[in-house]
């Protein structure tokens, strides 16, 4: 026989398993989502390269390494994966007009792909939930999507996530900034490794950026961004942090923090945790009011966010949050012919009255059946023999509890596994 067929590497299959704790996530974060009034917008995994070149920017490590980029076979258009999903709902929004007469709270949900170093919390094919405000200007957006992802963090179980904020100013500030910038630099250009050389002219705020310890000194002494800014740009940050300090969330104003996507402009922000080794951002955005005017719309302001459901779940699993319980009420064992009939019939009466339930198939012992309805997580196990098929009655066992076996009609059966919940 020869190899079977492996998924690709970095990219996952979530088992059976798995899916509780994802589904489980989800739920929450939907009534969350809810709560602020945001609405789910759903674009395709596919995009024409151009848009993440022009929203992403070219020289960013997403675009220039990341991607997973192709030509249609059929007509050779240069088409990639989403690495990402603001740059796809922002050509929606402008596509379909939607800024036409009102500003919109949006969310989206879906994999993600980019050809990275798979390693633990980083794969190739990895899923995000990004939350886009659009047609708002003022710091009280900025400030509303750090609240809310401080809620959801209590939602979820987790604490221990840590909050650094900074500002990247307007696009005049980063001119400002960036001539000063590059001529720092290459007075310095005895400590510049080859990645930083690359970067120099193209995008030398990155440099900032960098792991490099052998450039660390260097770095920390180059001249801050901070001092370009002009007024308004410094007091929409004060602003949002007086909205912080409001709700009481604490934060580390961290002035390095510049993001890999080219297309932000003043705040930006990042949730970090500790417990995830160096995959540690769990959650990352900031305001871009330039990308709607970048990919072509009307000028609009806009800000977002996107977190990495991996890294949340693997937080969720590392605080020891409990699973909730099976959902499955029943799992009904049978044998015989009149039985096996009656107990198709049982079923759908169980399903109808909204119960959760399985009808066992392919036959076997009632020792065997009993076996599997255990290993079903059922709550009960309903059997039915000939006894039970002659008096259209059922007999229920609990799987959970130590408790009497118990005969009765078909709607007695429907109160009990209601009563349950
Ligand atoms: P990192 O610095 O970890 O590479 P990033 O700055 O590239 O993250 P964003 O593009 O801002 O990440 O994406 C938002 C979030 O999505 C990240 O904070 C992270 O939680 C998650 N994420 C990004 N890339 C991956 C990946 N390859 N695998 C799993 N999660 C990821
Ligand atoms: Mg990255």
């Amino acid at each position: 026989m020869s190899n079977p067929i492996q998924a690709i590497r970095g990219m996952n299959d979530i088992l059976p398993e798995q899916t509780p704790r994802w589904q489980q996530f989800e739920a929450i974060v939907h009534d969350w989502l809810n709560a602020y009034g945001y609405r789910e917008i759903r674009t395709p995994i596919l995009e024409q390269t151009g848009l993440f070149k022009r929203a992403i920017g070219e020289v960013t490590d997403i675009v220039e390494k990341e991607m997973y980029s192709f030509e249609d076979a059929l007509n050779g258009e240069p088409l990639s994966l989403r690495p990402e999903g603001t740059a796809s709902c922002v050509r929606a929004v402008i596509q379909h007009n939607l800024l036409y007469n009102a500003p919109q709270r949006l969310w989206y949900a879906g994999p993600m792909f980019r050809h990275e170093r798979p390693q633990k919390g980083r794969y190739r094919q990895f899923h995000q939930i990004g939350v886009e405000s659009l047609g708002y200007a003022d710091a009280d957006m900025d400030a509303e999507h750090i609240v809310m992802t401080a809620d959801l963090w209590r939602r979820l179980g987790l604490s221990n996530i840590v909050l650094e904020i900074n500002t990247l100013g307007d696009a005049a500030a980063r001119t400002r900034h960036r001539t000063r910038l590059i001529s720092y630099l290459e007075a310095h250009s005895e400590l510049l490794d080859d990645d930083a050389k690359r970067r120099l002219h193209s995008n030398p705020l990155r440099i900032l950026d960098t792991k490099n310890p052998a450039m660390q000194d260097m770095v920390n002494a180059a001249p801050r961004l901070y001092d370009d800014l002009d007024e308004a740009a410094l007091a929409h940050f004060e602003a949002v942090q007086t909205i912080l300090r409001e709700h009481n969330i604490e934060y580390r104003i961290n002035p390095r923090l510049v993001r890999g996507l080219d297309y932000y402009n003043y705040t930006v922000f990042e949730w970090i945790t500790d417990q995830l080794g160096t995959q540690g951002t769990v959650c990352a955005g900031g305001r871009y009011d330039s990308l709607i005017e970048q990919i072509g719309g009307k000028p609009a302001p806009a800000c977002g966010y996107a977190m990495g459901i991996e890294r949340l779940l693997a937080l969720m699993e590392a605080a020891g949050i409990a699973l909730p319980e099976s959902t499955l009420d029943a799992y009904i064992v049978h044998q015989g012919d009149a039985a096996t009939a009656f107990a198709r019939q049982v079923a759908s009466t169980l399903r109808r009255a909204g119960l959760n339930v399985i009808l066992h198939c392919g036959g076997g012992s009632f020792k065997s059946q009993m076996k599997k309805a255990d290993a079903s997580g059922a709550a009960f196990a309903c059997i039915i023999g000939d006894d039970e098929a002659a008096l259209e009655q059922v007999s229920l066992k609990s799987l959970r509890a130590n408790t009497e076996q118990t005969r009765c009609t078909q709607e007695q059966a429907v109160s009990l596994l209601k009563a349950r919940n």
